[in-house]
């Protein structure tokens, strides 16, 4: 089975962890600290603060953004479940907002007739890695004095206008995630990149329990916090997959390329679309077909034949957990369309050209037979 998406790992990586293994320090020694530093460094923010994985990272991000019960925040239904997890984790209710069907991201222009006092923030995703439109949301958060989140769990090498994600031209925070299929890897692993030394001390702390050493050495707890840290382990293969991170981009950039022009004249099949803005990371290759009833169908005969397609995503209202906590009627049009029609095909650094051409003429060989 071709997976839809899978790590990149060389020998330099290996030997980078085995260096670690070999030394004193399994957790928190000098590889965190030094991670954090090309983490802000190659995307050009202030602070940067690694975590055990994506989803702690969103986690830290809101709760140093004061979100707390009986606030509303404006996301994407479009998502992966952590992101709207986390906020009912901090007691925050996500409002669903519909999306755009050429990107699949937050549709901008219907964000504002969903705002009211309650509301606190905006938590962007970039879909697939594509950005969303960040300067209508910026000017829309100014506006009604909102905080942005970016979960940019997709998007890590991705660029808007001329800003790397992440920055902060745009946003109070961006989240990342080093799950095997993101642009790099530690295992399990994530980071908040930010400006703010005010929200990055306040993770520091919420990262390690709430304590801090005072200055006798005793510890002190001050905050309700977890243990959230990336061990020095996974930090020293963070180092290593980063100095390929423009290489990843730049092969998943041509493997997009590839399918673009492979199934460019099969007009069952919409292909996904690349804002002028934009420089994608493309995370996933999504492609939709045209009619909601061929989908199914396809999937079928692509899994048949040792294609690892996958759906990216279904609508995270509709979920059981989401339908019995308060979401039970919720249907948006746009992101119901997309739920039916959408499938994901392999798409990932190391994907080679064969493949593509393979999985492209099985996707043919269906419409023809049909
Ligand atoms: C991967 C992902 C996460 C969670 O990251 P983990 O590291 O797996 O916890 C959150 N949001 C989105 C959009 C993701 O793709």
């Amino acid at each position: 089975m071709i997976p839809y998406g899978r790590q990149s790992i060389d020998n330099r990586d290996i030997q980078a962890v085995v260096k670690v293994l070999k030394s004193d320090w399994l957790t928190q020694g000098p590889n965190v600290p030094a991670f954090e530093r090309e983490l802000a460094k190659s995307i050009g923010a202030k602070y940067a603060l690694v975590c055990s994985s994506g989803t702690a990272a969103l986690h830290l991000a809101f709760l140093a953004a004061g979100l707390r019960p009986g606030d509303e925040v404006i996301t994407t239904p479009n998502t992966f479940a952590a992101t709207s997890n986390m906020l009912a984790a901090v007691g925050a209710k996500p409002i669903f907002c519909d999306i755009r069907l050429d990107t699949y991201n937050i549709a901008e222009n219907k964000i504002e007739e969903l705002i009211n006092k309650k509301t606190k923030a905006i938590v962007p995703v970039h879909f697939a890695g594509q950005p969303c439109e960040m300067a209508r949301i910026r000017r829309l958060a100014k506006k009604y004095k909102l905080s942005i989140i970016e979960d940019a769990c997709h998007a890590l090498g991705a660029r808007y206008k001329k800003d790397n994600i992440g920055n902060g031209r745009y946003s109070d925070m961006a989240v990342f995630s080093f799950h095997p299929v993101k642009s790099i890897t530690t295992g399990e692993g994530g980071a908040i990149l930010t400006n703010s030394k005010k929200y990055y001390k306040k993770m520091i702390l919420l990262r390690n329990h709430g304590i801090y050493k005072d200055r006798s050495g005793k510890n002190v707890m001050v905050e309700l916090g977890f243990n959230y840290r990336l061990t020095d382990i996974q930090a020293a293969l963070g180092i290593s997959q980063l100095k390929k991170l423009d290489k990843f981009i730049q092969a998943r950039r041509r493997v997009a390329g590839w399918y673009k022009s492979e199934l460019a004249d099969i007009k069952e099949i919409i292909l996904p679309r690349e804002l002028i803005n934009n420089y994608s990371s493309w995370h996933i290759f999504v492609v939709r077909t045209a009619a909601p009833s061929d989908r199914d169908k396809l999937v079928k005969y692509l899994k048949d034949r040792g294609i690892g397609v996958n759906f990216h995503y279904s609508a995270v209202y509709s979920h059981p957990f989401y339908r019995t906590h308060g979401y039970k009627n919720l249907k948006l049009d746009a992101e119901d369309m997309y739920d039916r029609t959408c499938l994901t095909l392999p798409c990932y650094a190391g994907l080679p050209r064969p493949w593509v051409r393979r999985i492209s003429r099985i996707i043919k060989a269906y419409y023809e037979k049909a």
